[in-house]
């Protein structure tokens, strides 16, 4: 028996620990003991770091939140001493700092997201350590198959100057005469040599030659960024150093002792200057960096909205944002959409700010990605670009995050967390006293409105593109007239015209597929009238199975109409052609083209299906840049960011498809995204035209657009989301049900709208809306049926806060699967 007293004087270690094990039911950390003895292992315990743990009989990998200290008589929540388990030893160096651990944590809250998963984001692509099951029953720890690589390099030593090797010793003068040249890996010596170890070895004993590891980084061109090593084995680079997470600046200076960074954050402005020629900047990017860099002085996550048409300039008024950041010695963040992510557009960056960018997308290997993300731990890299994931890189002193296109829908992820990018990354902002700059030529509504709302955003607006080109006007072509006058093709007559006479003068074309359509709705193809629900006011989706017109917010359906109910016209068709499609006729209709005298002209397809090799994206745009007269055909992903000078034409082949799509913000995209793709003609000398085809000839959004008008798009827009209830004027939740077996879907998604509505009704207030349970627009999955259920809270309601006390006081069900998507980007 133990003395009470001392048992009360003892202080304990204690660790707040996240369990890598994905349930719902295990959304809190665990409190565990730290004895001495955990301490005694290859890696500290320390915040951000995985550890093991002893859970329900076995062990599991959690990683540590928070350590305190407290008296063995008074443990937290009121914890039993004699029950309190121990951590067995950490198995990982730290991943994140509290910060991130305070990130994870809200993200759970904010998302209704398992913790663990929150957690991952923070962990280096290619995996964490794991507890594996053997074939024997036992668990063995796992470490991740991903980590580090070292080359051996080689190099000129001292004695190298006046050193004659002997006239028979080949390889000898081979070897020296190379390495004159520079250092080289021994592996390349030996690609070029044989077997050059005795050589290198003889060499390195007479001084002639050093040797020595160097990290390797992946996926870049010399392989350099870290610098070389000390030694061979673990330690040397910044990189494995734990202090690395607090010191940004030391970790930088230590890379730059080994000769590789450029970054001395006293320094750095004039130094990235030097490095490309900057343009005097117009008027508007003027006031734009000003209204930056006073929110990046007010230290209090400003948000600042650059509202700039196509070509106006935006990515230069990042570049001096994050030059004027980095020279306080700062560090920022910039993202953009997984498919802008170009070389060009990495390219912009590196030229300014040179070494000290690190890259990160889905399209790198995860070796590649592993070594970036080090990179960045290790202090040196200043500037992340990357997908929406690389604001979870561990990058300190954050001083600006820019999201480019800020609008896409991309930024939404859609698997467990479903965070949006900029909501985190004001949140990040807030706590660390950075500046958010988000940009886009189509602010998204939301956006908008708080930017005329809340006290901690601005709007800056660059209402003209940088070189003073006009925007190229825009035509809209009524297909439904088109049809009347007895023409079946999907190319209208003035949009032939105007290909031919394009590609004719040697010019390029881009023509936009709108392809979000794959949900067939019906569409009269003589006045154009498409059936939609009398409650949602949304498009009805056509459903083959018992040839039925269903609404996918409440479930309302009818038999699908044989005529038009509005004019009587027989020709009420499905929609969608694919892109394969068009391009047929598209090849056959430019054969057909007089002028051309029998030139054949590319046609470069762009599309799921032709982009799906890595590097064929890229492929694709270059082959059209070195084309003469060639069209773009494409599908969404054309829209943005392609600048090419000679595009002269635009053609978008349907632009109703989208506007249909039984989702509120149908409308919104089709109006971004005919502003968008207009975007991409008339960017240099030549002049732009663009011709925008649909049976919607009045629609709001597609006028509007026409007219460069977003005023009158809102003015049309918001009153209807405002009645019908939809953002910006409430905050939607999109409860998602899923299982293989349809009747129990159905059953569950049911009941648990009942709890719904009676758990709104107790914690949010008679204000707050649960809609019907409906069968998702995409009603099957890869084998599982969807069910949905709305949920509506006014503005000032926290919706996930009363929400995520029903989910985590849920059983988890084997047969049905629930996720809540807060803030949902796409209600399909
Ligand atoms: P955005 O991102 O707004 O679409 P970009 O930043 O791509 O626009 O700029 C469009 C073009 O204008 C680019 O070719 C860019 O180099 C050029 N540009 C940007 N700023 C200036 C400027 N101040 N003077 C001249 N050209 C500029
Ligand atoms: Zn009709
Ligand atoms: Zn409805």
């Amino acid at each position: 028996m133990q003395d009470k007293a001392m048992l009360e004087a003892r202080i304990m270690k204690l660790a707040s620990i996240i369990l890598d094990i994905p349930t719902q039911a295990l959304d809190v950390p665990y409190t565990y003991g730290v004895s001495d003895q955990a301490e005694d292992g290859d890696y500290s315990i320390e915040v951000g770091c995985a550890v093991v743990v002893p859970f329900g009989g076995r062990q599991a990998v959690g990683f540590v939140v928070a350590l305190s200290e407290a008296s063995e008589a008074e443990l937290p929540d009121g914890l039993d001493p004699e029950k309190l388990k121990f951590v067995k030893r950490a198995v990982s160096n730290p991943y994140f700092d509290e910060e991130g651990a305070a990130c994870a944590q809200w993200l759970s809250e904010r998302y209704i997201a398992p913790l663990s998963a929150c957690v991952r984001l923070f962990t280096p692509p290619g995996g964490v350590p794991r507890m594996v099951r053997a074939p024997q029953g036992y668990w063995r720890l796992e470490q991740p198959k991903v980590g580090e690589v070292d080359d051996l390099w080689a190099m000129l030593g001292p004695e190298a100057a006046g050193f004659e090797p002997r006239s028979n010793a080949a390889k000898q003068v081979a070897v020296i005469e190379a390495l004159r040249a520079g250092d080289m890996r021994v592996a390349d010596l030996a690609a070029q040599f044989g077997n050059v170890s005795p050589t290198l070895k003889s060499l390195e004993a007479k001084g002639v030659v050093r040797t020595e590891r160097r990290r390797r980084m992946r996926g870049m061109p010399d392989g350099g960024g870290f610098g070389a090593r000390t030694d061979a084995g673990h330690g040397g680079v910044a990189a494995d150093d734990p202090a690395a997470l607090q010191s940004t600046d030391e970790s930088a200076k230590h890379v730059a002792a080994h000769g590789q960074a450029m970054v001395d954050s006293e320094s750095a402005a004039p130094a990235f200057a030097s490095r490309a020629t900057r343009p005097t900047l117009t008027q508007g990017q003027a006031d734009a960096l000003a209204a930056i860099d006073q929110a990046r002085a007010r230290k209090n996550g400003s948000v600042v909205l650059v509202d700039g048409v196509t070509g106006s300039g935006k990515t230069e008024v990042y570049l001096r944002a994050i030059e004027s950041a980095l020279s306080e010695g700062r560090t920022a963040c910039v993202l953009v959409p997984e498919i802008s992510l170009t070389p060009q557009t990495v390219a912009r960056f590196r030229g300014r700010f040179g070494d000290a960018v690190a890259v990160m997308h889905s399209r790198m290997s995860d070796g590649e990605r592993y070594d970036q993300w080090d990179f960045v731990r290790s202090g040196a890299a200043r500037v992340v670009v990357g997908a929406r994931s690389a604001l979870f890189t561990p990058l300190r002193n954050l001083g600006l995050i820019v999201i480019d296109e800020e609008h896409e829908g991309s930024y939404k992820q859609d698997s467990a967390p479903r965070y949006h990018a900029r909501d985190v990354a004001i949140w990040m902002a807030r706590r660390s006293g950075a500046a958010v700059v988000l940009g886009s030529a189509t602010p998204s509504i939301e956006s908008l409105y708080l930017a005329a709302k809340d006290p901690l955003w601005h709007q800056v607006r660059l209402p003209e593109r940088a070189n003073g080109r006009p925007m190229p006007e825009i035509t809209i072509v009524d297909m439904a007239r088109e049809f009347s006058s007895g023409s079946r093709s999907m190319f209208s007559s003035q949009l032939e015209q105007a290909l031919e006479a394009e590609l004719a003068a040697g010019h390029k074309v881009v023509l936009l597929l709108n392809q979000r359509g794959f949900a067939k709705f019906v569409l009269c193809r003589e006045c154009g009238f498409v059936p939609t629900c009398p409650s949602c006011s949304t498009s009805l989706t056509y459903h083959e199975r018992g040839n039925m017109l269903v609404c996918h917010h409440c479930s309302y359906r009818i038999g699908a109409p044989p005529t038009c109910p509005e004019c009587g016209s027989p020709y009420l068709r499905k929609f969608g052609a694919g892109t394969q499609r068009v391009e047929d006729d598209l090849n056959a209709l430019i054969a057909s083209f007089a002028s051309l005298g029998g030139v054949r002209v590319p046609v470069i397809r762009m599309d799921a299906d032709t982009t799906g090799r890595k590097g064929a994206h890229q492929r694709l745009l270059d082959q059209f840049a070195a084309a003469d007269a060639a069209v773009l055909l494409g599908t969404q992903m054309i829209a943005k960011g392609l600048d090419f000078d000679d595009v002269t034409l635009v053609g978008v082949i349907n632009a109703d498809t989208q506007l249909h799509l039984p989702d509120y913000r149908a409308t919104e995209r089709t109006f971004d995204l005919i502003e968008q793709v207009a975007g991409r003609a008339g960017r240099a000398n030549l002049e732009g035209r663009v011709l925008v085809q649909t049976y919607e000839a009045s629609a709001p959004a597609i006028v509007a657009a026409a007219h460069y008008n977003r005023a009158h798009f809102l003015r049309d827009e918001l009153p209807k989301r405002k009645a019908l209830g939809y953002p910006p004027y409430v905050h939607l939740a999109n409860v998602l049900v899923w299982g293989e077996d349809e009747e129990l879907v159905r059953k569950h998604a049911e009941s648990l709208r009942e709890d719904l509505v009676r758990h709104a009704f107790d914690y949010g207030g008679d204000d707050w809306r649960v809609l019907s349970a409906a069968p998702c627009v995409i009603g099957k999955l890869r084998n599982a049926y969807r069910w949905h259920i709305l949920v509506k809270a006014p503005l000032e309601a926290d919706i996930a806060h009363v929400l995520v006390s029903l989910f985590r006081a849920r059983k988890p069900d084997r047969a049905v699967s629930v996720a809540v998507d807060v803030d949902p980007q796409s209600l399909l």
